[in-house]
């Protein structure tokens, strides 16, 4: 019922319905509707706590214990939240045939659990529900470290070959994930429209798509509550809340 839509939603529906491969690109904006706080914004993980950068990780013991103690504190909230509409109607394109690919800077997953088809689903910084050894590259489940950690407050070792065990996700200082990189690279390069949504379009090199996808001709929307650093760039800006407005841009509840 287009005479029901918003003239903001409307401004996204055209493109929306207009394009045959779209990136979605989203950051930690789309799930703040889901209860996960985003990183800058108000009462944002940062104003409370400086990073771990990944020097330091490996390092230093103690800032080991602190980043798993943080993790912990952050971990349950993550596991316990739901997709919102926002990866819904993100997953919804999947549906129409329209999505090339969801780049996301998140680790929290719930593009996939939201409905997105996990072979379209690229994660630049990795994903927070699992773990890895930084020297083998062997994967950990999180409940077990969780676990010991628990108990003894020991930052985990990998049972296979006594390296350190770090939560799969990219820290500051640490190198991006190749694969990740290659393959959001060439979803960027495919689309005819790229949608960068809930992201503030600061962090590098994941900031570097958008204008990627707009220099080799595709059109570029951002959805965002704030201005982005980006906003000059793009054809279409919307700002307000992604849920809404894509959801009703999309037909999806
Ligand atoms: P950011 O915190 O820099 O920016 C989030 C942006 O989303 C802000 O500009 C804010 O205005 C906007 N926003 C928040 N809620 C919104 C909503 N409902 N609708 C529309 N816009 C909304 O986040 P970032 O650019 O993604 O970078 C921070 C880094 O932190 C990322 O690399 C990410 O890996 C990580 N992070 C991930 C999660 C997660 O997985 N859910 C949560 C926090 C941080
Ligand atoms: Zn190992």
């Amino acid at each position: 019922m287009i005479g029901a839509l918003s003239a903001e939603a409307r401004r996204l529906k055209g493109p929306i319905d207009r394009a045959r491969r779209i990136v979605a690109f989203t950051g930690a904006g789309i799930s703040t509707e889901s209860g996960i706080p985003d990183f800058r914004g108000p009462g944002g993980i940062w104003t409370k706590f400086r990073p771990i950068g990944f020097d330091e990780f490996v390092a230093s013991g103690e800032a080991r214990r602190e980043y798993w103690r943080r993790r912990f504190a952050t971990l349950g909230p993550m596991e316990r939240a739901r997709p919102n509409r926002g990866h819904r109607a993100v997953a919804g394109l999947a549906g129409r045939g329209k999505l090339e690919a969801v780049v996301t800077q998140n680790i929290d997953g719930l593009h996939q659990r939201g409905g997105a088809p996990p072979g379209r689903v690229i994660e630049l910084h990795g994903n927070a529900t699992y773990a890895r050894c930084l020297d083998c590259g062997e994967r950990h489940e999180i409940a077990p470290i969780r676990a010991a950690f628990l108990e003894r407050e020991e930052p985990p070792l990998c049972r296979t070959c006594g390296g350190i065990v770090k939560s799969a996700t990219i820290s500051f200082g640490q190198a991006m994930p190749q694969d990740a990189m290659a393959r959001a690279e060439a979803a960027t390069l495919a689309c005819d429209l790229f949608m960068a949504m809930g992201s503030s379009l600061t962090v590098y090199p994941a900031a570097a798509f958008p204008l990627l996808a707009k220099r080799n001709g595709a059109t570029l929307a951002i959805l965002n509550r704030d201005a982005t650093g980006l906003d000059g760039y793009a054809d279409l800006v919307v700002h307000g809340e992604i849920g809404p407005l894509l959801g009703a841009a999309t037909g999806v509840d």
